[in-house]
């Protein structure tokens, strides 16, 4: 089914740890996502659904997957865990997909690994059905993401706080590299496996810095500028991670682990999701600083192989983080000025943005209806319930306005420019959660509907 070349097994085993996927009971499809499966070498006319359950569950291993669990730390909400690693995960292997590129092809949930601790290894329903809607729904919108290629019952019960089904998400990721796989040779002071993985990254995903004058250094400042832009996005569409620890911050800049997150309806620049986030640290507003604390901690591992002398070292990292912010608001104001109807947004624009979010959260306005809104008052449809005239509303719209008049494009650029940036279908939470209450009864047809509607998002 697919043609594995698995580039990470080929390094030394300090890496990873080799698995076998647990065996489970009975393995049920419930979704192959065919067209992802195709770009990924996979045949048109794919095996028969028991076939996929057979696979997608780790029942039957393809010729060529060598199935690895991979070793990483992290900082999970700000304190430093030396080794956490697959510990419900496993790589089943490598593939070089029609479009030319290497995906990682991994199973979550598939049974213990050496990095479970007291963990069982497995997932119930709820977070496959999550990860697999909001990891497609953010593919649908353009964000970088990790992307779903499957979803199986185990046919097995998962204990947590009751007892659940248990099923098995497969995802395709451009590679599973975070900010924490370096952290773990790092805080093992093994520079020599630091220096390795560095060159990996760099040759996987950044060849263009592999000849540069400063390729470390190039690197530090190339995954910053993914995070970056990454975060830009997410917030573009109102988007909460909820979870942005150095373990799920991935190298390529991808969207990784969708646990607690969610799109945000009623704006506020503090909001949270995440009832394990009490201190409100990765709130919508402070995602960007986030971004950068991550980077800080990526930048100390990279600290000893960017040049033997430390000082020296550090003065160019410095330069490189200090350029970051500037790149931030560049992005910044070109997403969010696109929402607008802005073709070429700068961060001159960005009292502009604030004028209008400060606007809906004093109003209590739902973030992606009111862009909608606002497009629909650009095409003089409006009705204006949708957003209150208060005078925030009207001290944003004679700013906008002028904005608006000074830039060379119509409104009819404008407004199509506002209506393929403005999705009209999000992941609701709580259209989320009642499909998961749906699927825990063994009933997808919200799932499957859902997925469909969110695969259009404009
Ligand atoms: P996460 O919160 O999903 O980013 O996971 C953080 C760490 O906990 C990772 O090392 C996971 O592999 C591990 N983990 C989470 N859930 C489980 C589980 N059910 N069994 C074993 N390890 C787990
Ligand atoms: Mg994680």
């Amino acid at each position: 089914m697919f043609t594995f070349d698995n580039s990470y097994a080929r390094l030394s085993e300090s890496y990873y740890q080799a698995v076998t996927p647990a065996t489970v009971s009975q393995p049920r499809l419930i979704i192959y996502n065919q067209s992802l499966g195709q770009t990924l070498g996979a045949e048109t006319t794919p095996p028969d659904n028991d076939a996929l359950a057979r696979i997608f569950s780790g029942q039957q291993l393809l010729p060529g997957s060598q199935p690895i669990a991979q070793a990483y730390a992290g900082h999970q909400f700000g304190h430093f865990v030396p080794q956490l690693g697959d510990g419900r995960a496993l790589l089943l292997g490598e593939v070089i997909g029609t479009d030319k590129r290497r995906y990682d092809i991994q199973l979550k949930g598939a049974g213990q690994t050496p990095f479970s601790r007291n963990g069982d290894g497995r997932s119930a329903i709820g977070p496959v059905i999550r990860e697999y809607l909001l990891s497609e729904a953010m593919h649908a919108l353009g964000i970088p993401t990790t992307r779903a290629l499957a979803a199986v019952t185990s046919g097995d019960l998962v204990f947590r706080e009751e007892a659940l089904p248990g099923a098995i998400l497969t995802r395709a990721a451009s590679s599973h590299i975070r900010v924490g796989t370096f952290e773990y040779f790092s805080s093992r002071k093994d520079w020599s496996s630091l220096k390795q993985l560095t060159d990996y990254c760099i040759n996987r995903h950044y060849p263009e810095l592999a000849d540069s004058h400063s390729p470390y250094l190039g690197f530090l400042e190339a995954v910053g500028k993914r995070q970056i832009s990454l975060v830009t996005q997410w917030m573009g569409i109102g988007f909460i991670h909820g979870v942005m620890n150095t373990d799920n911050t991935s190298i390529c800049g991808e969207t990784i682990d969708f646990g607690p997150c969610a799109f945000m309806d009623h704006f506020a620049f503090n909001r949270v999701f995440s009832s394990i986030d009490r201190q409100g640290r990765y709130a919508y507003d402070q995602q960007g600083q986030m971004a950068f604390w991550n980077l800080s901690s990526l930048a100390n591992c990279l600290t000893p192989i960017i040049d033997d002398d430390s000082k020296k070292a550090t003065q160019q990292i410095k330069d490189v983080m200090e350029r970051l912010p500037d790149f931030f608001n560049q992005q910044s104001s070109l997403v969010m000025g696109k929402k607008l109807g802005l073709a070429e947004a700068t961060p001159d624009d960005l009292p502009l943005v604030s004028l209008w979010l400060r606007y809906l959260q004093d109003e209590n306005l739902d973030f992606s209806r009111s862009f909608r809104a606002l497009s629909s008052l650009l095409e003089a449809k409006a009705t204006t319930t949708a957003l209150p005239q208060t005078a925030g509303f009207t001290q944003f719209y004679t700013a906008w306005q002028q904005r608006l008049t000074k830039q060379s494009e119509n409104t009819a650029t404008s407004l199509s420019l506002m209506k393929r940036s403005n999705p009209c279908y999000i992941p609701r939470n709580h259209l989320v959660e009642k499909a998961i209450a749906l699927a825990t009864h063994g009933d997808y047809s919200l799932f499957y509907r859902l997925n469909t509607l969110w695969s259009s998002p404009f």
